[in-house]
């Protein structure tokens, strides 16, 4: 099987200093891989590093990416989602002064595939007409999902998810995340830090510390507990 999205040698630096060293990633069509790792292990640079958005003028990055099976030559967020790539960017932007429902119409192609990314989010479907503004933490997420997913991509990075979000909230976001695998056949990454509720549902974990991926695999492969002991401590 031809992985979605393939990384290789993505080197991430700030002002000459390295922030991620020699990355890389295969992402499977309908699989979810959860990128694990502390505060300033590198998650955040590294999804930036693939769409090629850093911020600033001092960020660089370089490596070598295929999104569907061909070679991106110089990665940007724009040209990235017309070919079928999504990122959902940590503390992301929706439009605060907007109705949950102009904000969906705004983006969806049709009515139908509005229609369709709603039965995923069942919260949402009863906000339509909130601001956005007015939003949870968790439906604000659920919002900013939708809104990748009006543009159906077929890979989709997801930063920090659950940042700020209660247990529970967290739980039901990484289950949307679970089914956007399996129904839609997405290649998902998503970088987190709520141990627990990512592991419950990720088919691959990679653990980062200190700009390198220092462990990965398969959920039953790894050594997961002493991977996290070792590198996250325990919560
Ligand atoms: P967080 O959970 O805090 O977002 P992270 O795992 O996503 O952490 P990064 O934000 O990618 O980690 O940070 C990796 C390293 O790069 C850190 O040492 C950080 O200080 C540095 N870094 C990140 N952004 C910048 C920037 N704009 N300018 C300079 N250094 C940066």
């Amino acid at each position: 099987m031809t992985a979605s999205l393939s990384v290789r040698d993505l080197n991430v630096s700030y002002r000459g200093v390295p922030a991620v060293s020699d990355y890389a990633v295969d992402l499977e069509p309908g699989t979810l891989t959860m990128m694990l790792g502390r505060n300033g292990a590198g998650k955040t640079s590294t999804l930036r590093g693939i769409v090629g958005f850093l911020p600033g003028e001092t960020g660089r990055s370089s490596g070598r990416i295929e999104l569907l099976g061909k070679p991106v030559r110089r990665p940007d967020p724009l040209t990235l989602a017309r070919a079928g790539l999504e990122l959902i960017a940590e503390r992301n932007k929706v439009f605060t002064g907007m109705t949950v429902d102009d904000q969906l119409r705004l983006i969806a192609p049709d009515r139908a595939r509005k229609l369709e990314v709603l039965e995923y989010f069942p919260r949402l479907q009863e906000r339509l007409a909130v601001r956005a503004g007015l939003l949870s933490g968790g439906e604000r997420q659920m919002l900013a999902t939708a809104l990748a997913l009006l543009r159906s991509p077929e890979v989709l990075l997801v930063d920090e998810l659950s940042l700020g979000l209660a247990p529970a909230v967290v739980r039901e976001l990484m289950q949307h995340l679970r089914r956007l695998a399996d129904d839609q056949g997405i290649a998902i990454l998503a970088a987190d830090q709520s141990v627990s509720e990512a592991l419950a549902v990720a088919d691959r974990v990679q653990v980062m510390d200190d700009g390198a991926v220092v462990a990965e695999g398969a959920i039953g492969e790894l050594d997961v507990e002493g991977v996290l002991d070792t590198y996250l401590g325990r919560e």
